[in-house]
């Protein structure tokens, strides 16, 4: 077997591998970089593909998928909830970036029509290769891929991968088997997360604390994963005040209301559901702000959704809270909003009176996570880290090849030959 990194090899963004056995090509994930004018990985021809695997539906793995399906109907490999939430997150990212994109809304359809649904778990061939899926904990439907080729070796891809139990999902599955090579994501390599229950104890504290205080709380959060996420650790605490989801948050929990079954808990997940409502229009927007709420919206890094709304409308009284609860890209107005205590305004830079707070509610696993899930993948194996910073992926590199294990950096379109 060889492989290509066509991307996200020194950043997160762009996802993208090209896996080659003796008669079969397959793409692991084709994401875009989200810049201001998004990124692409490096070309692949269509004609040459045999399939696609998309590991999840974030746009930094899925984004520049469509691309294969402007001329030819490629097989596409991926769970029943990444192929909702993929179909849902590009139409959304055709509508905002558009202009920039090589493919269209029609293209979209085609990839969604040339499908095929593999839940975590289950095993299939394309070519000469076995393909099993195991679940990656990240988010909803999100998964991990073991590829073996007819001479019996055996490569992993992590994709986005958490070790932890969240309310919404189960923790990685790290039971591999042995394996000749594993890519790994190392987005918080060197970094640790806080203890996630812990952290849910102070996160409910702090939202109680400015509702008994008469205000309002804003959870910017990602649309898919993180809002619902959020939900069901209030429901988890019989939390009982008013909470809206509004934006497309509202969409990805219906989704996930008829996939309930493939949750951790599923009973929670249903429970948290029917403790939330949405606004139907503007004037319940305006009217659901006159009483002590939590709303969950997107976007989760503030830059843009139904999150600026409430956010102009919050901002400005001490009273109120503004809970960030995702990792937030530097420069986004969510990680200038930490940094200075300004959000901008159209175009003026106002201070924010609200208590403003970071909660990480992370969805990748944290350095030590990615410690055991190399462990797990063992001393035999040749591992290739991508989906991180250089630096903190050297960290990693650096103190785990002292243990003996066999940790490179991934190169960008550089092949290796495998077992
Ligand atoms: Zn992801
Ligand atoms: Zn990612």
């Amino acid at each position: 077997m060889k492989i290509t990194f066509l991307g996200g090899t020194d950043s997160v963004g762009r996802s993208a591998i090209l896996v080659e056995s003796e008669n079969t090509k397959l793409v692991l994930d084709y994401g875009v970089a989200l810049n201001h004018i998004p990124g692409f990985p490096a070309h692949v021809s269509p004609r040459d593909i045999d399939g696609i695997i998309l590991t999840h539906a974030h746009l930094d793995h899925t984004g520049a998928a469509p691309y294969f399906y402007v001329s030819k109907r490629t097989p596409l490999y991926l769970s029943t909830l990444t192929l909702e939430y993929t179909d849902l997150l590009l139409k959304d990212f055709l509508r905002l970036s558009g202009y920039y994109l090589p493919y269209e809304t029609i293209e979209v359809e085609n990839m969604v029509s040339s499908a095929k649904i593999i839940e975590p778990g289950m095993e299939f061939e394309v070519g000469d290769l076995t393909v099993k899926f195991l679940n990656s904990g990240h988010i909803p439907g999100s998964i991990q891929v073991v590829l073996e080729d007819g001479g019996g070796s055996r490569l992993l891809y992590t994709g986005d991968i958490n070790d932890i139990d969240t309310r919404l999902l189960s923790g990685a599955d790290l039971n591999y088997g042995k394996l000749d090579a594993a890519i790994m994501e190392a987005t918080y390599a060197g970094e640790e997360h806080p203890e996630r229950s812990k952290l849910e104890k102070e996160f409910v504290a702090e939202v109680y604390s400015i509702l008994d205080d008469n205000g309002r709380v804003l959870i910017p959060a990602f649309s898919v994963g993180r809002a619902h996420e959020v939900i069901c650790i209030l429901s988890a605490y019989n939390f009982d005040y008013p909470v809206y989801v509004d934006g497309m948050a509202v969409k990805a929990g219906e989704i996930l209301l008829k996939y309930s079954s493939k949750l951790r808990d599923g009973g929670l997940f249903r429970r948290a559901w029917g403790m939330v409502d949405w606004p139907s229009g503007w004037r319940d927007r305006k009217n659901l702000l006159k009483k002590p709420c939590v709303i969950v919206s997107p976007a989760g890094m503030l830059k843009g959704g139904l999150a600026v709304f409430y956010m102009e409308r919050l901002m400005g009284k001490p009273e109120n809270g503004i809970f960030l609860v995702s990792y937030q890209i530097p420069g986004t107005p969510g990680d200038i909003l930490l940094k200075t205590g300004k959000f901008i305004v159209r175009g003026k830079a106002k201070q924010v009176k609200a208590r403003v707070k970071h909660f990480d509610f992370s969805s990748h696993a944290g350095h030590s996570g990615l410690v055991k899930i190399i462990e797990k993948i063992g001393v035999d194996a040749q591992i290739f880290l991508m989906h991180g910073e250089p630096a903190k992926m050297a960290k990693l590199q650096s103190l785990t090849e002292e243990r003996g294990y066999r940790c490179i950096r991934a190169e960008l379109l550089k092949t290796y030959e495998i077992g």
